[in-house]
């Protein structure tokens, strides 16, 4: 692909984000959560591995606990069980149970509205805190770079394919996005990923973006 001018590509950059959003009318997390705790535990646990997945733990696990202050007093050897299926289950019990005793013990039990105090949360990146942000809050404090967002992004040639880490390849989305866009760009880009810009074989032909998009990295 010839190199593009900076205008030309946020003309791009805009352009996918409105097809994105009439693909996506409604587009949102497929985590199941019903309080911003819920969510903030639905998306530590979803560190690699699918919102299926963690949809059938968390079905069982958010009635077993329901407030902070029951996550707080669990046994880690038994929540480490219920949440095995999750993958990394040690790792992850320590940033739920660490999370629900600092929110607590710093934050009136309330999950805080603030990008800077998640991120103070064990177990919390830019990424867990930008979808609780979003998702919970409707605050577009950033973009969500997931593996889903990494991927097509760089396939449309928004961010250079070398770009990383995660946190490199967020400011170069913000740069190109208006702050109103944040959530909707963030929202609808992972599903596009999950269900057509898929990993393997990307379905181009079904793809709305098709003619905006040089296919970076794609085999032919
Ligand atoms: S055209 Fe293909 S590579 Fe480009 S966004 Fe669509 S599915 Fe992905």
């Amino acid at each position: 692909m010839p190199r593009e001018s900076k205008a030309n590509r946020k003309a791009r950059a805009l352009e996918i984000v409105s097809r994105l959003e009439r693909s996506y009318p409604h587009a949102t997390t497929e985590l199941r959560w019903s309080d911003p705790f819920h969510l903030l535990v639905a998306v530590i646990l979803s560190a690699q591995c699918t919102d299926v997945a963690v949809n059938k733990v968390t079905e069982t696990l958010f009635r077993k606990y329901r407030k902070p202050q029951d996550f707080a007093s669990a046994d880690p050897a038994i929540f480490e069980q219920e949440i095995h299926s999750t993958g990394f289950f040690r790792n992850k019990t320590k940033s739920v149970l660490g999370a629900a005793r600092m929110v607590i013990d710093e934050f009136g039990g309330e999950v805080p509205h603030t990008m800077e105090e998640l991120l103070r949360l064990p177990g919390v990146q830019r990424k867990t805190g930008n979808v609780v942000m979003q998702i919970a809050f409707g605050e577009p404090s950033g973009i969500v770079v997931d593996t889903h967002v990494d991927r097509v992004s760089k396939r449309l040639g928004l961010v250079a394919t070398t770009m990383k880490p995660p946190e490199k390849i967020e400011q170069a989305l913000l740069d190109i996005y208006p702050r109103d866009k944040w959530i909707v760009f963030s929202q609808t880009l992972v599903l596009h990923g999950r269900y057509v810009c898929i990993a393997r074989k990307p379905r181009c032909p079904d793809c709305v973006l098709e003619d905006l998009c040089p296919k970076i990295g794609v085999a032919k």
